[in-house]
């Protein structure tokens, strides 16, 4: 299980006195596990993956995967970042472990490197740079990337952000059949709340900054399920009915935020796909109307 406790991560500020962006943050991560964190921008989504994945080490606070730091982990950015003067296929062996150990291993990798990018449908351009490719297949790439070691621990930055909606759909679509296959944790951060009910099992609401969990949601809805689909639909249209300020980060100044476990936040545990956890600490339905 991932762990992440951060008591206090500060940057310095121009003026001297330090900028807190994450306070209090308490975060859990189930083996197998896809949490999506969604927040107001600014609240520190990046800083907490910077954190998780060792990017930054500078907080008070400690982040475990079964007991020590993760050290198996994937990365996947807002920016595909591929290498322009490698081949497609050479972008995804770049990361690839193990590759120089034998020969067999390197042959091992590059049958591994080659069906994941068949299955991101992109076993036509193996060898092409990647400025031949579209937006949406050069994030199929990073996505192929990203699980080539297939990671114990996958971190996602906004990875679909500024995609049109089918192309978005279609990548989200392999990002969660490539996961139900390796069985990776997954931390998912993104400002779409549409997307995230459309992937998680649990959707982490953080607060404006500094950014602390305040609202802890279990998704049950069955899967596949694609973001623009009624389902989906009802659950956001009933969730922001009920907390209307949940995208901008609820009650942001509150403090000694305690989790209260499963407490029914005024939605049925069952039937309407989600379950709310309250992590403020007292009256669920006061916390946040
Ligand atoms: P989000 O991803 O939720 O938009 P970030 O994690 O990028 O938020 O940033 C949180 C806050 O920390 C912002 O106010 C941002 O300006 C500040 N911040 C982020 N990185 C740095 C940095 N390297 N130095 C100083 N301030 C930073």
């Amino acid at each position: 299980m991932l762990e992440i406790r951060i008591d206090r991560k500060c940057y310095p500020d121009r003026g001297g006195r330090p900028h807190v962006a994450l306070s209090g943050l308490n975060l859990t991560v189930q083996r197998g596990e896809f949490v999506c964190v969604v927040g107001p921008s600014g609240c520190g989504k990046s800083t907490l993956l910077n954190i998780v994945g060792g990017l930054d080490r500078e907080l008070d606070g400690q982040v475990t995967m079964d007991g020590a730091f993760p050290e198996d982990v994937g990365f996947m950015f807002q920016e595909p970042r591929l290498m322009p003067w490698m081949s497609v296929l050479d972008n995804v062996l770049l990361v690839a472990r193990e590759g120089g150990a034998s020969e067999g291993d390197a042959a091992r990798q590059r049958e591994r490197a080659i069906a994941l990018l068949r299955a991101m449908e992109l076993g036509d351009v193996l060898d092409a740079w990647p400025a031949r490719l579209s937006g949406g297949m050069m994030r199929r790439v990073a996505l192929a990337r990203a699980f080539i070691n297939e990671p114990e621990l996958l971190l996602m930055d906004e990875p679909f952000v500024s995609l049109d909606t089918p192309t978005a759909n279609r990548l989200r679509e392999m990002l969660v059949e490539q996961w139900q296959r390796c069985g990776a944790s997954v931390l998912f951060v993104t400002h779409d709340l549409r997307e995230a009910l459309a992937l998680a099992d649990r959707v982490c609401f953080l607060s404006a900054a500094p950014g602390r969990v305040v609202l802890d949601l279990a998704v049950d809805l069955p899967r596949p399920r694609d973001a623009a689909s009624p389902a989906v639909d009802r659950l956001y249209q009933a969730l922001l009915a009920r907390h209307p300020e949940l995208l901008g980060g609820l009650a942001s100044g509150e403090r000694g935020i305690e989790r209260n476990g499963a407490a029914a936040c005024g939605a049925p545990a069952t039937g309407s796909g989600v379950r709310v956890s309250d992590t403020m600490g007292r009256t669920p339905r006061g916390a946040i109307e």
